[in-house]
């Protein structure tokens, strides 16, 4: 846990002797604990406090980054424990498992499926990020069908063993791509660090009960490896969340380095729908990776927009560009639809708007990424910034006519509007799925 100014002011020699260049040793403690400063600045500190203002220092669950490349997945590094207290950085992984007793045609189909699972949402990319290849039987069957899986993705890769027989060549074919190996158990664990030991490989460490698993990423650590996820095995799904929130937790408030590592999760139920209402729980709290035994593309889709609505700073939303914005072949005579610049209001328009096939502008007005009422409660969608925008952007140079579509829910500013923007205003549909219906009318 980081520590305090005055926390860190204690550890100090208290001399004040300037030579870190601040002029007393609470200055320094002060900077410190904004990590304005190095601790090596103060070249009196005795070897123990060092080590705790370093250890202070180190994020309390570790980043750990599986995969190379532009899909490598990084999880971890987060300091709270809700959402609005500052906001959850690393998106939990999601990622799909391939039994290897699967027939080789399948797991290609399989495969090219999961691949494909990309969609475009309020302007971001959303995908999966991890292809898992479980052994189900020996290791000929399982080192087969983690070579076509890992010669035929971009994805990064979970080498799930039955046992340690074939982890040798699996590490060899997956040499350059820094997989997730899972996973290590008291039971493997000195056979098992022996043959990861020296390979660019992220750790699954697996066990029921958290005092196990804190033994094993102990050994873990102290030999060196220091990427770890933790699982803590099939339960419930209440015993899961509370094992999810227990590590969270050991981490950031009682900073137990030995569970300040991601978790995993895996979810593999007979029951698709059952499967993606787990999967989302764990999302919300606490995984680092969700590992799924079905691939539906509804599955993947709805936990896509959940982790991108999770993963987004509470206190910033998703905002595009203020500006004005032509949607399928514009001309003089376009309609123009007035709007905030919230993405999901933005997008939401959009996408109507390109439904009707009626061909228009959309004037994005800078509401700090609010929508349309409480952008219009908070001041920031006014008569006044509407006018500001329209003029801003040259819609007069672009369009001949001088009709301005506001929606619905603003109605109450159309009188006022036209006579501060000097156009004409047209109240539109409350909800952009009105949209369509009233540009074909209009
Ligand atoms: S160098 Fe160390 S002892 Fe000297 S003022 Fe700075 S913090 Fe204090």
């Amino acid at each position: 846990m980081a520590l305090s100014g005055l926390d860190i002011y204690k550890l100090l020699p208290k001399t004040n002797c300037r030579e870190c260049g601040f002029v007393t040793c609470l200055a320094f403690a002060m900077q410190l604990a904004k990590k304005a400063v190095s601790v090596d600045k103060c070249p009196y500190l005795s070897q123990q406090a060092k080590q705790i203002l370093e250890t202070s220092s180190l994020p309390p669950i570790k980043l750990v980054t599986i995969g190379t490349g532009e899909n490598r997945l990084e999880v971890g590094n987060e300091n709270v424990l809700f959402r609005h207290e500052e906001k959850f950085y690393h998106p939990c992984g999601i990622g799909f498992i391939i039994d290897d007793d699967l027939p080789e045609e399948q797991i290609k189909q399989r495969l090219e499926k999961i691949n494909s699972f990309r969609f475009e949402r309020v302007g971001q990319n959303l995908q999966v990020n991890l292809v898992a290849i479980r052994q189900t039987g020996d290791k000929t069957q399982w080192l087969k069908a983690l070579r076509l899986v890992s010669d035929n993705t971009s994805l990064s890769l979970v080498l799930m063993i039955k046992d340690l027989e074939g982890l040798n060549e699996a590490l060899e074919i997956t040499r350059d791509k820094k997989p997730l190996v899972y996973c290590a158990t008291e039971n493997n664990l000195t056979e098992f660090s022996k043959l990861v030991q020296d390979h660019n490989v992220v750790v699954g460490v697996c066990a029921k009960d958290l005092d196990t698993i804190s033994e094993i990423t102990k050994v873990l650590d102290a030999q060196g490896i220091k990427e770890l996820v933790l699982d803590t095995g099939k339960k419930s799904i209440s015993d899961k969340i509370w094992d999810l929130t227990q590590i969270r937790r050991q981490a950031l408030k009682r900073s137990n380095r030995s569970l300040g590592y991601p978790s995993l999760v895996i979810v593999d139920r007979q029951d698709p729908y059952q499967e993606a209402i787990e999967a989302a729980t764990y999302i919300l709290k606490y995984a680092g990776i969700v590992l799924i035994g079905s691939a539906e593309s509804w599955q993947i889709l709805s936990l896509l927009t959940l982790r991108q609505n999770i993963y987004t700073d509470p206190q910033k939303p998703l905002q595009i560009e203020a500006k004005l914005y032509p949607v399928g072949q514009v001309s003089h005579e376009s309609p123009v639809l007035v709007t905030t610049n919230f993405s999901l209001t933005y997008y939401t328009v959009l996408g109507e708007v390109e439904a009707s096939k009626v061909p228009s502008y959309i004037v994005s007005v800078d509401t700090e990424g609010m929508s349309v009422l409480t952008a219009w409660a908070a001041e920031k969608f006014t008569p006044e910034k509407i006018t500001e925008s329209v003029t801003k952007f040259g819609l007069k140079d672009v369009v001949s006519h001088n009709r301005l579509i506001i929606p619905g829910y603003v109605a109450v500013m159309s009188g006022d509007l036209e006579d501060k923007s000097g156009w004409k205003v047209i109240v539109g549909p409350k909800e952009a799925a009105g949209i369509p219906a009233f540009l074909k009318n209009i």
